[in-house]
């Protein structure tokens, strides 16, 4: 595959590079996953919010591609967090995915006011040791919460899918994961394509290399150690967003999209976001 793997801290192997499928149709998802396959990605990013495990599963079904060279990410949505519904959500999911096993489950938010992280977890952890799930996983857990699940569970999650892209650099987080041993993961990548690809520092970076401003902001997080996971639905964009491994930007590209930060969300703040 052209895209690297990141060793989690578990042992598996993630493509660094993904495909994301937040607001795509299910009746949409086939065809898309289908076209990102074809381009090359190893690794969807999917959730039960979106609304689109079936269609990405069927994607998954006609490739032809061995299970096991597929990554497949799903997300436990909020109203389905405590120890047995997550049990439930979790079989749903698969069953929807036509999936006999899942590679990486995530909590998708903490939701801290509804208080049930830890025993959703739990029953992570239960998945995990039954051989369902190959990874445990968090998304948008704030420091604190992650220092809660390290002293009330077991299994260290192997990543945590925050939002990341050049406004929003999340310095801190990052640097708390790296001495925690947990990948991030970075959503909405591109700054979900508004304004970002359009600042004149990343179009004179990007004529540099003669790449693209979405290519000189994927490579930028590859370079930073981030796994990342675009969404597009333009087939050309597609494939263009995986084409970032057979060039790098130097000291002064790196230094100047760094530049851009303005530590500026575009999604909710997770400490209070509780919608169910
Ligand atoms: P993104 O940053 O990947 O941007 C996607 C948008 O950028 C596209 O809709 C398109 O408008 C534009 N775009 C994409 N490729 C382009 C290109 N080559 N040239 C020009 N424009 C381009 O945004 P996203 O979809 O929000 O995030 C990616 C994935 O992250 C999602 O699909 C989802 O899987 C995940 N995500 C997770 C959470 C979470 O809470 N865990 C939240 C948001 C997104």
């Amino acid at each position: 595959s052209k895209v690297p793997p990141i060793i989690l801290n578990n042992g598996v192997e993630m493509p660094q590079l993904g495909f994301g499928v937040w607001q795509v149709p299910d009746a949409e998802a086939e065809r898309v996953v289908t076209t990102a396959l074809e381009s090359g990605y190893r690794s969807i990013d999917t959730a039960a919010i979106y609304g689109n495990e079936e269609g990405t599963g069927k994607a998954i079904a006609v490739s032809g591609l061995p299970r096991e060279d597929i990554f497949v990410t799903t997300k436990l949505w909020n109203s389905d967090q405590g120890y047995d519904s997550t049990l439930r959500a979790f079989d749903t999911s698969l069953e929807k995915l036509g999936l006999d096993y899942l590679d990486l489950y995530l909590i998708h938010w903490p939701v801290p006011s509804r208080g049930n992280y830890i025993d959703t977890y739990k029953a992570l952890e239960k998945l995990h040791a039954d051989g369902r799930v190959r990874a445990l996983g968090v998304s948008n857990f704030l420091p604190e919460h992650l220092r809660r699940l390290a002293s009330e569970t077991s299994v260290i999650p192997t990543v945590n899918q925050i939002e990341l892209h050049p406004y929003l650099q999340q310095h801190a987080a990052r640097a708390f994961h790296a001495e925690q041993g947990i990948a991030t993961e970075a959503w909405s990548p591109l700054g979900q394509g508004r304004g970002l690809l359009e600042v004149p520092a990343l179009i004179a970076i990007a004529q540099k290399h003669n790449r693209t401003p979405a290519q000189i902001v994927l490579r930028w997080h590859v370079q930073l150690g981030n796994i990342v996971i675009p969404k597009s639905v333009t087939p050309s964009r597609i494939k263009e967003n995986i084409e970032v491994f057979d060039f790098s930007l130097d000291d002064e590209d790196l230094a100047a999209v760094s530049a851009l930060n303005e530590d500026r969300r575009l999604g909710p703040d997770p400490a209070t976001f509780d919608m169910g």
